[in-house]
Formats: structure tokens, sequence, C-alpha cells
């Protein structure tokens, strides 16, 4: 396939020495050229950084323009980035973030696929998905953890805390879906992934993330089987569309324990349709998008329609954040929301103590930097034991790709520890270079999205967006390196808004403060949005932690 015009491999300077004026524009820098190495990027030819078409820069134009003026960016200046796009540098002060980014937003009324496709095709917007268009993505490793916990979660509720000796099946083995057939053999079960794409799989084996691919849906059920009946964990790809192969697997009464799915539903045109050949549906994706849509969404109908039955037998079904069941239901199936999304599942009592995913990256792209954070962590967090619990499999099973980095799913107070120990160790030069610290959208108090982290807010409020924006402004005026506000990621185009971060530790005593502030804040967001939405738990943590809310004291 041709290169996008200006296409060439990008990858993240390594070491010690600096190409920007500051660790922070440094950061920035590596962080965005990371998002684009060719181990990392699903298609980063055409600067997509994953999630069907969430991308870094606008165009390779604007990659080269913010790459430009990073570099000359100085400590008290700030750039402004609209959909991928660097429209001005200010003049700020030392404590301002760097970046101010903004992708996507769109006036509501406006906010529609459609008319999102008619700006992008014009050149005037880009979707950033969510840590694609914030500078923050690593790879399926940076949604690993919160696969595995989420299929923990599924263990503990129904198969008595491990998967083994069970059967899932789902499909999409892309940036975050390729999470899921690891994930699922690190809690002991056997997962089937189908998948439309061969590069996909090809990728997920080489990276480490999936055992063996089967030829055909026989053998990939005898492997499956077989190894659910002897209770070892397996991962196992198909070359095989979801929406013809999954309705077979449902008429062939396969004892399928849990389902779910992470093709990119969000939206249809990336929808893999099983009854036109890809040159067909490639052809009528750019003349004829409308009608392709249609039959995208018929074919989810079938997909859903399929989950449907899977759950009618007892199957644990649930939505993993693709937005499907809104499709299948536009695409005429009225069942679709009979289950759950994952968060309403199984995360939201996490997200009311602000529990979710933070990463942080060693910008050197030395991995002994991450080992020597994961064993100051081990210490830190000897007595949490879903902590220690996560390192030591993450150091086991978790590959490099791109820059070196770690997740782990961190609350409020333990953020700014984990910051703070962070920060000590680039001080103390046992950390050999600074360390870029962000965190997963999919995140408590900074997004706004009714299909996902908001689905069935106890208050009503799913679709409140003031909190991301208040998250965007917090994290501004605390102190963080990057913002990022954005819409669309996850679910879609008109179905969410949300906010990434990032803050640097590079050891100064600027950057201790920055880090407690962020890493405090941000988190704390997390908690006032589900108190003030009236979950008790939340309530009494903010009280516990001595978060000031005025409202509840009215
Ligand atoms: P991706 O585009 O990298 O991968 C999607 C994969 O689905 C592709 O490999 C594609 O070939 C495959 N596919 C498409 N149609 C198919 C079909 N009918 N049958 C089988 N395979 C098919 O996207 P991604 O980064 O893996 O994200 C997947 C989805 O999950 C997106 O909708 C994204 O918005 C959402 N998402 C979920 C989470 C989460 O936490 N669960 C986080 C971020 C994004």
């Amino acid at each position: 396939m041709a290169r996008t015009a200006g296409a060439r491999t990008v990858r993240a300077p390594h070491g010690v020495e600096l190409t920007c004026r500051g660790w922070a524009q440094e950061a920035a820098l590596r962080m965005l050229m990371n998002n684009l190495d060719p181990d990392v990027a699903e298609r980063p030819d055409d600067l997509v950084v994953y999630g069907g078409n969430g991308r870094a820069a606008r165009s390779w134009q604007d990659f080269d323009a913010i790459v430009a003026t990073l570099r000359e960016l100085a400590d008290d200046e700030t750039m402004l980035v609209q959909s991928g796009r660097p429209v001005a540098v200010f003049r700020t002060h030392e404590w301002a973030p760097r970046v101010l980014i903004s992708n996507a937003m769109i006036v509501p009324e406006w906010a529609t696929l459609e008319e999102f496709r008619r700006l992008e095709d014009a050149g005037l917007t880009m979707f950033g998905q969510m840590t694609a268009g914030s500078w923050a993505y690593i790879g399926s490793q940076g949604i690993l953890q919160s696969t595995y916990e989420t299929f923990s979660a599924v263990a503990s509720k129904r198969f008595g805390g491990t998967l083994a000796g069970t059967l899932t099946v789902t499909a999409g083995l892309g940036g975050m879906g390729g999470a899921q057939p690891l994930a699922i053999a690190m809690n002991g079960g056997v997962a089937l992934c189908l998948e439309v794409d061969q590069d996909k799989i090809d990728r997920r084996m080489r990276l480490g993330y999936l055992d063996t691919q089967a030829e055909d849906l026989d053998s990939a059920l005898s492997l499956a089987l077989a190894a659910r009946e002897q209770k070892r964990a397996l991962s196992i790809g198909l070359l095989a569309n979801a929406a013809e192969v999954l309705p077979q697997i449902v008429a062939r009464d396969v004892p399928v324990d849990i389902a779910t799915d992470q093709t990119s539903a969000h939206d249809p045109l990336l929808y893999a349709v099983p009854d036109l050949s890809p040159e067909d549906a490639a052809d009528m994706r750019v003349h004829d998008p409308k009608t392709y849509v249609l039959h995208a969404r018929a074919a989810m109908a079938d997909h859903v329609e399929a989950l449907c039955a899977l759950l009618d037998r007892g199957a644990e079904v649930f939505e993993y954040g693709n937005g499907i069941r809104v499709e299948a239901d536009l695409g005429g199936f009225k069942r679709a929301l009979d289950f759950p999304g994952f968060i309403v599942a199984y995360i939201r009592p996490l997200f009311c103590e602000a529990k979710g995913h933070c990463r942080w990256i060693a910008l050197s792209g030395d991995p002994a930097d991450i080992a020597t954070i994961d064993a100051a962590m081990l210490e830190e967090f000897a007595d949490n034991r879903s902590v220690t619990r996560w390192l030591r499999l993450a150091a086991r099973h978790v590959r490099v790709q791109g820059l070196p980095a770690r997740t782990c799913m961190l609350g409020y107070g333990e953020r700014a520890r984990a910051g703070k120990l962070i920060n000590d160790l680039v001080r103390d030069g046992k950390v050999s270079a600074p360390v870029a610290i962000g965190r997963e959208h999919l995140d408590s108090g900074s997004v706004a999205s009714p299909y996902r982290e908001t689905e069935a807010m106890i208050d009503g409020s799913d679709a409140i967006a003031d909190w991301p924006v208040l998250n965007a402004m917090l994290n501004t005026a605390s102190g963080a390196t990057w913002v990022g506000v954005q819409h669309g990621g996850g679910t879609g185009v008109g179905r969410s808004v949300h906010t990434g971060m990032v803050v640097v530790a590079d050891g100064t005593p600027q950057a201790a403060l920055r880090v407690d502030r962020v890493m405090t804040n941000d988190p704390g967001s997390g908690v006032v949005r589900h108190a003030d939405a009236g979950y008790q738990r939340a309530v009494e943590f903010a009280a516990e932690q001595g978060i000031r809310m005025p409202s509840l004291d009215a």
C-alpha cells in the first residue's frame, strides 16, 4: 500500500541528551514520537496510533510543525494544538502546561459522525481517540492491566476467582483489543479471539499477546475445548468475521462461559462486514459510506444477537467499551442493551475511590529505569496485594514496546505517593532520566461517556460533560505538563468527552510540587464526581480523605 504523503519511520530519541530546551518539551516530543513508533502504533504511516482512526497529529506536515515548535519552545511558553495542528504559541509562565490540546470538539448539535467526517475530509479536525491525540499511548500494555482486572472481576463474580476451566469468546485484536488474549490467559482461562485481519493476528503473536492461531473454526473449537477441559490457559486467534462466526458458535451449542467484543464498532465504517469482499468494502467505504454504514449496522445487529443468545444460555456477557450495543440497536436489533457495559458490571465501585490506571514511561528508553521503579514500588506498596501482584505479573509478561513503560492501578492518595517516589528516584540519580507520568482516559473523573464510563449513573447524570472540562482546567491549574480535552474516544463521535494529562517528574523541587498537585487533584476529581452523583462509598471516601466538597456540606 502507498504511504501517506510525508510518511516516514519515527522513533523517540533515547538517552539523557536533550533535543529540546527543557525536559517538559522533550517529554512531549518523545511521547508524540513514541505514539507513532512502528512497534507501538497500529498504522503509523497514516499517523493512526490505535482505536481504528485515533491519530497523534492531523498530517505529517502538522507532525513536523509540532516537532519543530517543541524543539524551540521556551520554559515559559505554551503551544496550542487544535485537533492535531499546532496553531499558536503564547507566553504563559513556568508552571503552565507546555502544551494544551483540544481534539475533535464539535458544538453538540453538530456532533454527528457524518458532520465529523465532513470536517475531517475538509482537513479541519482529527479524531484523537483517547491517548493517541493526547500523546500518552504505550501500546497494548497500556490497557493490559485494566483488561486483566476486568477479567479478574468476572472470575470473582462468576467462577470462584479464576478463569481456569472457562472459555471466553471475543473479537478484535487491534491496539486495545489485542490485550484480551493475554489478560484472559493471565487469569488462567481460554480465549478464542476472532479477527478479520491476518496482520493483527501476526502482530499479537509476535508481541507475545496471543499463543497460537487456528486454521478453521473446527480446529479452534477443539483446541479451546480441550484446554477448557484440562483447565489450561490458552489464547487462540482465528481469522474470521465475528458477525458471521459468532452465530455459528451459538448454533453449534459451544459451551461459552464469557463473551464480549473489541472490534472498532465505535465507527461503523471501521467494522468489517461479512457479506462484502475486502475490495468491495474498501470501494464502498470511499464512494458510498452511507450504504456501508447500513451494512455494518446490520452485521453488528447479527453479532450482538449472537451475544444475547449466549447471555440467554447463562454466559457472562458485557460490552467492552466500543459502542457496539447502540450500533446494533441502530441496525435493528432491539435487545442490544440487554447486557451491561463493563464499567457498570465491574468497575464503578473502583471509580468511587478513583482507582484507575496510571502509567509511567522512562524517557531514557532504558528498561532498567522501569525495573528500578518496579522495585521501589514493590517496597512502597508492600502491603497492597493488588499492586504487588500486578507489578510481579507485569515484569514477567509485558515486553518492552517503544519507550519502556509500566501501568499500575492506583487510587486517590496512592497516585501521589507513586509520583513522589518516582520524582525522588530521578532526583537521586537512581533513574537515569526524567519520567513521564500519565493515565488512561478510562478513568473516574475525566470522562463523560453514557455508554461506558458514565453509563447508568445513579443520579441520571450520564451525559453531563462538565466533569471532563473541569478535570482539564484543574490539571492545567495544578501544573500538568500537557493536557488534552477530547471528544468521541472509546464509544464514538457524539458519545463522549474526556481529558488526558501527563506530568513530567524530572527530579526538581518544582516537579515535586507539580507531580504532587496533579497526582492528587486529578484522581480527586473522580472521587468528587462520584460523591456528587450520590455514590455512598465515594461520599465516605471523600470525607475520610479530607476532600473538600462544599456541596455536600450544604
Ligand atoms: P483497532 O482498530 O486497533 O482494532 C479493531 C480490530 O477489530 C481490527 O484489528 C479489525 O480488523 C477488527 N475487526 C473489525 N471488524 C471486525 C469483525 N466484524 N470481526 C472481527 N474483527 C473485526 O481498535 P482498538 O484500539 O483495539 O479498539 C477497539 C475498540 O475498543 C474501539 O472501538 C475502541 O474505541 C474501544 N476501546 C476500548 C477500550 C477499553 O478499555 N476496553 C479502550 C479504548 C478503546
